[in-house]
């Protein structure tokens, strides 16, 4: 085996791979998916799992999980404040309340159907971060905004917005879901190049943003038509981290067989020799 990369720090990124359920699974279906999952998911402790459940599924999933570390449940959304007249809204403090671990946090469905805003988001992820839930804040460009090359100018701008005030603490447990709007649901996956050029940029910005030892540490997401055959090549690029899953999340066998693409793909990437300057 190799000596250990130094240009990037794979072995301080722990792998994480998400499942957004979006609006699927009732709570008996929850339960049957988890009841298949968790017998596959004895052995994943070296890739974080996540799954996020429709809200009124949450407690089955939260039920079933009990004791296992590796397998952790996420709101797919919340409102920012703790309580008040919000008709129809759910709280940090309510998830916190739960054991919910994660929320993901500006999902391009809830920018696009919802109307939210970057300011939104913001309020939501330093809400997140006051009541002890880790955000998954999710970016990405429409194919529009991509073909005009408007690429960096777009995840600029999310970022910035969407992370204002959050200390370099919390930005390192914040986790950035990268989802380009044209491959989510379409079955268009993004080439592991564009994946890994739209993550350097990510990390890049976040240098900007805070400093390069924060950026290195920050987890980023691969989101977007992800499926068994594509994970592993996603996830052997030096800054993709994991992946937030939507429709192949859905069945226990296809999610678990990400599952392990990716942690298959992270030890191949942790014994990769040290490149030469410049290779
Ligand atoms: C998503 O909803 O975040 C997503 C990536 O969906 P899909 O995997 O179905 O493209």
């Amino acid at each position: 085996m190799g000596a250990l990369r130094t240009d990037f720090h794979p072995t301080m990124r722990k792998p994480i791979i998400a499942a957004n359920w979006k609006m699927h699974k009732t709570p008996p279906e929850t339960e049957d998916f988890l009841r298949d999952f968790l017998v596959l998911a004895q052995s994943g402790e070296s890739v974080d799992i996540v799954i996020a459940p429709p809200f009124i599924s949450l407690s089955a999933a939260l039920a079933m999980i009990t004791n296992r570390d590796h397998v952790r449940v996420s709101a797919q959304n919340m409102h920012f404040e703790p309580s008040g007249a919000y008709t129809g809204e759910i709280s940090p403090l309510m998830l916190r309340t739960m054991h919910v671990s994660y929320v993901i946090l500006g999902h391009s469905e809830r920018r696009s159907i919802f109307g939210e805003t970057d300011a939104l988001i913001n309020k939501k992820v330093l809400a997140a971060h006051h009541y002890h839930l880790k955000p998954i804040l999710c970016v990405g460009e429409t194919l529009e905004e991509r073909d005009a090359g408007k690429l960096e100018e777009v995840l600029t701008t999310q970022l910035t917005g969407s992370l204002a005030s959050v200390t370099a603490d919390q930005m390192v447990g914040t986790v950035i879901a990268y989802e380009p709007v044209w491959a989510i649901g379409t079955g268009r996956t993004a080439t592991a190049a564009q994946a890994q050029e739209a993550h350097a940029l990510v990390r890049r910005i976040i240098t900007g943003l805070y400093d390069p030892e924060t950026a290195r540490r920050v987890r980023i997401q691969y989101g977007g038509s992800v499926k068994p055959g594509n994970m592993g090549e996603l996830m052997a690029q030096p800054d993709v981290d994991g992946a937030l899953v939507g429709g192949a999340s859905l069945e226990s066998g296809s999610f678990w067989e990400i599952v392990r693409a990716a942690a298959e793909a992270n030890t191949v990437k942790l014994s990769a020799p040290i490149l030469p300057a410049g290779n």
